[in-house]
């Protein structure tokens, strides 16, 4: 798709890093497979995939984590 930030670039299959913060929580996400622009670097995450990031900081949230740096495993193939 076209990138809504720059206009110019196209998204293309990528990972990126996604920082969550809630409270006293900061959660990093390394690896979150998302689109990313070949132009500026936005990444965008399916609804799907901020879905399952947010449940893991709840989570995380829940069981009193301050700061945390986690590889994001999906149960996807390829
Ligand atoms: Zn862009």
């Amino acid at each position: 798709m076209k990138c809504v930030v720059c206009k110019t670039g196209q998204t293309r299959p990528g990972k990126t890093t996604i920082t969550l913060e809630r409270g006293n929580l900061t959660l990093v996400f390394k690896g979150v497979r998302a689109e990313v622009c070949e132009n500026c670097g936005e990444a965008y995450v399916s609804v799907e995939r901020s879905r399952e990031l947010l449940a893991s900081a709840e989570a995380a949230a829940q069981a009193g984590v301050e700061v945390e740096v986690r590889e994001f495993v999906t149960a996807q193939v390829q």
